[in-house]
């Protein structure tokens, strides 16, 4: 690649006889981001075609958006007109989806927007080390609620999660009515990332007469039995948020569509600060698109909790591994006698990608997502041709 000759460069520099502003402090002293590998640029490392990798590992939906996402973008005529920053239209169709009316409805550039706008909304930055506000996290969780609320300067006190990967209740209360100043935010994962159990709904009931704001993220609802989900118990329960994704269920991660159901006394204030345009058309067009072909998203959602339970018999039959049981469309296996990380290099050698964890509470995992049945053919098939008994 040619790059700009640095002569050029460098007599472009200008050296101001004045000091430059810092950014923030925090912020400066932040460890860098390690970014996921870019797919074009990870099927080049690895030699294999895009469609020669089987990927498994970020519980996207290998199926893809709903075909009418498609075609409802390449008849949309107005890519060049603002989004509606009230997403009207978008808002009333996931008020039919989830139940609940519109006016608690706010979506979002992801559900990971939505964090961000939480921690914000709560967290007041600066402050000494004492009286800093702090959200409650309950790891191993996502780890997008501790990353949002250091970055918008607040506290974060963990309770973690027991060694079954149950939430330990009575620390997690504890720990709300114990810290001074009270915490402000608890996030709840249900289905929890990377384990895939539900918060029991009676724990739920039990947790939010704490004085604290509960976020119950649901981003992987859709592939729980039962009704599981607490969207509807927000319009009555002034303490309660729901976040949820079209990116898992719907095939739209790369789109970025996301929305949270919110009581209306927090909604007003996000209503003030978010981003007029924080959804795109793209996003908004392939997120109705998605919801008026619900039923085949459905289909596809049932095919993924086939491949998941086919997953967790298959998997438990190689003796260096034990599958959990999981309710998402992932299953988290621990990795008995071989590290993870050598299982989960031994298989990106034959381009299946999983997930590996190996840190406190985490010790040795793979996390893999369930996928088309090829896609669990070709993970079988790599696994027993390691060799490992
Ligand atoms: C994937 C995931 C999200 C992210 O959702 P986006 O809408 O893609 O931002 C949120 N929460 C959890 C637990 C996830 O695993």
């Amino acid at each position: 690649m040619a790059t700009p000759s640095s002569r050029s460069t460098q007599s472009a520099i200008r050296n101001p006889p004045f000091g430059i502003p810092q950014v923030r402090s925090d912020i400066a002293r932040m460890e860098e981001y390690t970014p996921v590998q870019p797919f074009e640029v990870l099927s080049q490392r690895l030699g294999r075609a895009p469609d020669a990798i089987v990927k498994l590992d970020a519980n996207e939906n290998p199926y893809g958006p709903s075909p009418r996402v498609a075609e409802a973008l390449s008849r949309f005529p107005w890519f060049h007109i603002y989004p509606d920053p009230q997403q009207g239209a978008l808002r009333d169709a996931i008020s039919g989806y989830v139940g609940v009316p519109a006016g608690h409805i706010l979506p979002g550039h992801g559900a990971d927007e939505l964090l961000d706008y939480l921690c914000r909304l709560y967290l007041m930055p600066g402050g000494n080390e004492s009286s800093r506000d702090a959200i409650v996290n309950c790891p191993p969780t996502f780890g997008m609620y501790s990353f949002d609320a250091k970055l918008s300067g607040g506290v974060v006190i963990d309770v973690p999660r027991k060694e079954d990967f149950s939430l330990d209740v009575a620390a997690i209360e504890a720990a709300v009515l114990g810290a001074d100043p009270a915490p402000k935010l608890l996030f709840l994962t249900s289905p929890n990332n990377p384990d895939g159990s539900l918060v029991p709904l009676s724990t739920l009931r039990r947790l939010l007469d704490l004085p604290v704001v509960v976020v119950v993220d649901e981003a992987y609802v859709e592939f729980a039995s039962g009704d599981v989900s607490v969207a509807q118990w927000v319009p009555q329960t002034p303490n309660l948020i729901v976040l949820r994704t079209f990116s898992k269920w719907a095939g739209l991660a790369g789109l970025r569509l996301g929305y949270g159901i919110f009581p209306l006394d927090i909604i007003q204030h996000l209503w003030k600060f978010k981003q007029p345009y924080n959804v795109n058309v793209a996003a908004t067009v392939a997120g109705l698109a998605s919801l008026e072909d619900a039923p085949l998203l459905r289909q596809r959602i049932a095919s993924l909790v086939a491949e998941r339970e086919r997953l967790q018999r298959e998997l438990a039959k190689f003796s260096f591994l034990r599958p959990l049981p999981s309710q998402a469309n992932f299953v988290l296996c621990e990795s008995l006698c071989v590290p993870a990380r050598q299982v989960q290099r031994a298989l990106a050698d034959q381009g299946v990608l999983v997930r590996y964890y190996d840190k406190p509470g985490l010790r040795n995992f793979i996390r893999v997502s369930a996928g088309r049945p090829a896609d669990t053919d070709a993970l079988l098939q790599a696994l027993g041709s390691l060799g490992i008994e």
